[in-house]
C-alpha cells in the first residue's frame, strides 16, 4: 500500500468489513468524508457500566478527524473521553417501495467509526475546536459573537476521534423486486427524503431593529 492509499481509504478491518450487501461498501476517504460532512448529526455508542448506550448529538470534521462536545458534566462525554466508541452517521435520501413488503427499504448514505476518542485538554486547541464547532452550525457566526470566557470553556468537554477506522454504506437506485413480481400492477419506485430549512424565527428578545445577519441560511447543514 502506498502513502497515498494509506491517506485516502481506510484498511479494511475484522469490525469494519460488510457481511451484508458488501457491494455497498465504501473505504475511500471521498466517500466516507462527504456523508461525514453532509450532516451535523450523530449518534455515538459506548459502553456504560459495561451496558451500551448510544448517544445522539452533533459532530463536525476537520482534516482526519471528527469532533463532538458537551457539557463537562455530561455522562456520555466522561465516560466516551479514552474508551472505545463506535460513532455513526446516517442521511437517508429515499424510501424505497418494492412490489412485495420483503423488498421495501430505503436509500441512505452512513459511515461507522470505531476506535478511540481523546479529550481534547490544551484551552488554545479547545478554542479553536470549538470555533470550528459554531462555524460548522453557522458559517461566519462566530466573529459575531460575544467572546467565550474561561468558565464557559471549562464548563465544555471537547472529543476527537481519528478517521483511521471504519465503513461507509451507500444504497442508490430502485427497488430490487424478484423477477416475476415486475409483473404485478403494483406501483414500484423511490420517494426522495429531503432536507433543509425554514424562515428564521427571531428570539422575541432580540433588541429592536436588530436584522439576521446576511447569508444566515448560507451552508446550514440538517
Ligand atoms: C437509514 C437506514 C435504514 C436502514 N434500514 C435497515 C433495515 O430496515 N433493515 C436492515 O437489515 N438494515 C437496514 N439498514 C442497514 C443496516 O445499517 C446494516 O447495514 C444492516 O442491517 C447489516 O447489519 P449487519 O450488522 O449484518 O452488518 P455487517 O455487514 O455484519 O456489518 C459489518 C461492518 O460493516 C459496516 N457496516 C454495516 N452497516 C453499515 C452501515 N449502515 N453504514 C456504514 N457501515 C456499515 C460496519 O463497519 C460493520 O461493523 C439501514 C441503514 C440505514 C442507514
Amino acid at each position: 500500500m502506498t502513502q497515498t492509499d494509506t491517506l485516502s481509504r481506510l484498511p479494511v478491518t475484522g469490525r469494519s468489513r460488510l457481511r451484508r450487501n458488501h457491494n455497498r461498501g465504501h473505504f475511500d476517504r471521498a466517500t466516507i468524508d462527504a456523508i461525514l460532512d453532509a450532516t451535523v448529526q450523530c449518534h455515538v455508542g459506548y459502553l456504560l457500566d459495561g451496558r451500551p448506550m448510544v448517544t445522539p448529538t452533533f459532530q463536525w470534521r476537520e482534516g482526519d478527524h471528527v469532533y463532538w462536545h458537551g457539557s463537562s458534566a455530561s455522562r456520555a462525554l466522561r465516560r466516551s473521553a479514552g474508551a472505545e466508541v463506535c460513532l455513526t452517521v446516517t442521511l437517508m435520501d429515499g424510501v424505497v417501495l418494492a412490489r412485495s413488503a420483503f423488498h421495501h427499504s430505503v436509500n441512505y448514505r452512513s459511515v461507522m467509526l470505531f476506535g478511540r476518542a481523546v479529550q481534547v485538554t490544551d484551552p488554545e486547541a479547545k478554542t479553536r475546536h470549538l470555533q470550528r464547532f459554531v462555524e460548522a452550525m453557522s458559517p461566519g457566526r462566530w466573529d459575531l459573537l460575544r467572546p467565550m470566557t474561561d468558565q464557559e470553556l471549562k464548563a465544555t468537554t471537547v472529543l476527537s476521534l481519528p478517521i483511521a477506522e471504519g465503513s461507509a454504506k451507500v444504497r442508490t437506485g430502485p427497488p430490487v423486486d424478484d423477477e416475476e413480481d415486475y409483473a404485478l400492477p403494483i406501483w414500484a419506485g423511490v420517494v426522495p427524503v429531503t432536507r433543509g430549512f425554514g424562515a428564521p424565527v427571531p428570539d422575541p428578545r432580540n433588541l429592536p431593529d436588530i436584522e439576521p445577519p446576511a447569508g444566515l441560511l448560507d451552508g446550514l447543514k440538517v
